[in-house]
């Protein structure tokens, strides 16, 4: 891949076409193919995609949006900034992805938007959100940050794509991403042309044509570098996420011997899991870090996400939420431990890790 990364990076420097050079709008089309024909409006990172996307819904001030309480922050924070309430519920203990009863039991006149997050790599409960969403007319958005190529099933046979089925989908290509660019960038996945059009112009300072500008829109827009270097990343997306699907079974293979200590990442049947992150449960939360601290005297780094609830972050005191609100996201911030799953990850290095943590729990 690096002679082409090399290649493409060269290009844009010799046309110069820093600011929406031709790769950009060649990088949305080539991503809305893989998406099976939705709209790619691309942006400059996941969490402006959210800002533009509750932007665009042109809701009034204060108006809720229900957000689950186990994910990355940026998921609220464009919420926030805009002058909406967050309103948070609680997630499934087996997926860690938003619980559906929970945000049915959230909606209130004033809710202006539902916010999934497919959490790590495998898709939320659509079938159920999607059921909600359209018997209450709210729309859904989904936050795709961790799960671009993932698929949902639903009970009718239809096969989408995460982040296709809401009325806006967001990701982001933040490096570390299942697509990574060199740097940040972000994009919206929408099906209804009018809708992307309207997002294409508030992402480039609402402006229909230059300097005629029909919205209060963002600067967010793609870099061409980006999009160039992400044109060529795009085509080994699907034998990344199938190396990461293979270290994920293997973990699978060699934990299942632990399953007295450890809860290994539950399969929803309806999605294909892309493995963003390989996350165990422990069933000794206090033991948690101690296996953390074990794993990185090995040399193996580990992660957690998300060590606090987001209703925990000071930021968010202000919505007022108390310990005990959130069982179960509370829970899983002292029980889950993430372990190494990029693609290149070799057979060898997932033994040792496995061969560690084995040593840990004393087997
Ligand atoms: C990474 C991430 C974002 C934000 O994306 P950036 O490109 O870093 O702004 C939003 N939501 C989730 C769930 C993420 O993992």
């Amino acid at each position: 891949m690096q002679p082409a990364l090399d290649e493409a990076l060269l290009e844009v420097m010799a046309t110069a076409a820093f600011i929406q050079g031709p790769a950009v709008g060649q990088f949305a089309t080539e991503l809305a193919e893989y998406l099976g024909g939705a709209h790619v409006v691309p942006c400059a990172n996941g969490t402006d995609a959210l800002t533009l996307a509750l932007l665009s819904l042109q809701l009034p001030a204060g108006a809720e949006i229900i957000v689950p309480a186990f994910t990355y922050v940026a998921t609220l924070e464009a919420a926030a900034l805009l002058g909406l309430r967050p309103v948070l519920v609680d997630v499934r203990p087996d997926t860690f992805n938003v619980d559906p009863a929970a945000v049915q039991a959230a909606l209130t006149p004033r809710t202006g938007a539902i916010v999934a997050v497919h959490l790590f790599g495998q898709c939320a409960d659509l079938e159920q959100l999607r059921t909600i969403a359209q018997r209450w007319g709210v729309p859904l958005i989904e936050d795709n940050a961790q799960a671009l190529g993932a698929t949902f099933q639903f009970a009718s046979g239809e096969i989408a794509f995460a982040g296709t089925v809401g009325a806006i989908g967001t990701t982001s290509f933040f490096p570390s991403k299942n697509l990574g660019a060199l740097g940040d960038g972000g994009a919206l996945l929408v099906r209804d042309p009018a809708r992307a059009a309207r997002l294409q112009q508030l992402a480039n300072h609402g402006q229909s044509q230059k300097y005629h500008h029909e919205h209060v829109g963002l600067n967010s827009r793609l870099d061409t570098v980006q999009a160039a270097l992400l044109r060529v990343k795009l085509r080994h997306l699907p034998a990344a996420t199938t190396a990461r699907q293979a270290v994920a079974a293997r973990y699978d293979a060699a934990l299942a011997a632990h399953g007295a200590d450890l809860h290994l990442p539950a399969r929803d049947p309806r999605s294909s899991h892309v493995f963003h992150q390989y996350t165990l449960r422990l069933a000794a939360p206090d033991r948690r870090d101690g296996l953390r601290h074990f794993l990185s005297r090995c040399g193996i780094p580990t992660a957690i996400y998300y060590p606090l609830p987001v209703p925990a972050q000071p930021a968010y005191a202000y919505l007022g939420y108390r310990a005990g609100q959130f069982p179960v996201a509370e829970e899983l911030c002292g029980a889950v431990l993430s372990l190494p799953t990029h693609p290149l990850l070799t057979a060898e290095q997932q033994d040792y890790i496995t061969e560690c943590i084995g040593t840990f729990f004393g087997r």
